[in-house]
């Protein structure tokens, strides 16, 4: 018999996992041109033509014993540093390679960070919509998981974060691009947010961490700036990831950053190195940890994104639907037209559109689009959306 922990995850399989596959199905019934699925995160610009290089080169110039080895638990040291120094270059700070710990992806970082510092019963507060996936990892450790609203705008709601706040909270998620929402947080945003948790520290006499979860750090338009956490908090965990950014989503790669403001960071940076190591994936994996040392000047192909934001925003709006233009990340909020999203998700199966209820965010009312796909998909989804808008009575 499976554990009770896990019976709810076999009984509510991942909605977003549960599309992506059924879009699959579609796609093999009625050919890919003919399926429209927003349905995940999965990017869908190839990764940059340096990360094939560097896998080459790697495999022709570097001894195999090393790049196929263990290593120490948090990474090797070489990638650490130079991570770290890219780090410094962007953001201004002065980390070394030890202020970081390589991870499976920002969904390792996280679960490195909460295993870090979670007791059983803390809790751990989210602003909603989030990425539901955070309920899993938090239940993981035996902590428990606060929502904390967001203004009409999705963007952090401060005083309802300082009624959540208690002496049993133990950290703060913030995902900045935000994933579903699109919203990117600006620097007065987090500024009030550290003021609130400082006040909280004082209070309690303990130590609350923001977890900040970033693998869409770089995905920003319009000039939108995304502050770096650490300069207005000390007790701050970033993670990171190379998923997106990159298109490595299946390499398994990202790290956690600790830095040395943090309370006791020696200790903190040893946990969390011990973490990684007992979570049974002991490092990173090898070889694309070297890559990512090679390629670590690559930037995400920014454009691409923005040309789907627009055309999908721009199409959705002349079909008459309701929605914000996403600042950052790839995915589009949308308010859907009846007070139950799923209706409206089921009737845009009928023209093969796939999208997640907002509710798998915890943002019911809503529904989400992710645009990581070919730009000929949004192009020709759109005349399918203006059907689906008709159905609704929309303007077309
Ligand atoms: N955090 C957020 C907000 C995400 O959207 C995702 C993936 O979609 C992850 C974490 C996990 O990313 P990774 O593939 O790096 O584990």
């Amino acid at each position: 018999m499976i554990s009770e922990k896990l019976k709810p995850l076999v009984a509510n399989n991942s909605t977003v996992r549960a599309m992506f596959e059924e879009g699959g199905k579609l796609k093999e019934k009625y050919g890919e041109e003919n399926v429209f699925d927003f349905s995940i995160g999965n990017p869908n610009v190839p990764a940059p033509e340096e990360v094939k290089q560097a896998i080459l080169d790697i495999l022709e110039e570097e001894d195999s014993l090393f790049v196929h080895g263990y290593m120490n638990n948090a990474g090797y040291d070489d990638v650490r540093q130079t991570l770290a120094e890219q780090i410094n270059k962007e953001k201004g700070t002065s980390y070394s390679g030890k202020n970081l710990i390589m991870t499976v992806g920002a969904g390792s970082s996280l679960n490195v960070a909460l295993k870090t510092v979670i007791n059983r019963g803390d809790e751990v507060l989210i602003f909603a919509p989030y990425f539901l996936e955070y309920n899993w990892y938090v239940d993981n450790y035996d902590g428990k998981v606060v929502p904390v609203d967001t203004k009409e705008d999705f963007t952090p709601d401060v005083d309802d974060l300082r009624k959540k706040i208690s002496d049993r909270t133990k950290a703060v998620i913030i995902n900045n691009p935000n994933n579903p929402t699109g919203v990117v947080y600006d620097e007065d945003v987090i500024k009030s947010i550290a003021e609130v948790m400082y006040e909280a520290q004082e209070k309690t006499g303990k130590e609350i961490y923001i977890i900040s979860d970033e693998p869409y750090r770089e995905l920003v338009y319009d000039g939108a700036k995304v502050p770096w956490i650490p300069d207005f908090y000390n007790n701050t965990m970033v993670g990171y990831s190379y998923s997106k950014t990159l298109s490595l989503p299946g390499e398994r790669i990202g790290y956690l950053l600790i830095p040395d403001e943090a309370d006791d960071a020696e200790t903190l940076i040893e946990a969390a190195t011990g973490a990684n190591r007992i979570s049974g994936c002991v490092n990173a994996p090898s070889l694309i940890q070297r890559v990512i040392k090679r390629c670590a000047d690559c930037k995400a192909d920014i454009d691409f994104y923005d040309r789907n934001r627009k055309a999908l925003y721009n199409g959705l709006r002349d079909c008459g639907f309701e929605c914000t233009l996403p600042k950052g990340a790839f995915y589009l909020w949308v308010r859907s037209p009846v007070e139950d999203e799923r209706e409206f998700c089921k009737a845009a199966k009928k023209y093969n559109i796939l999208m997640v209820p907002g509710r798998s965010f915890m943002g019911p009312g809503y529904v989400r689009l992710a645009y990581c796909v070919s730009e000929k998909t949004v192009r020709d989804s759109i005349d399918k959306f203006r059907k689906l808008a008709e159905e609704y009575g929309k303007q077309v």
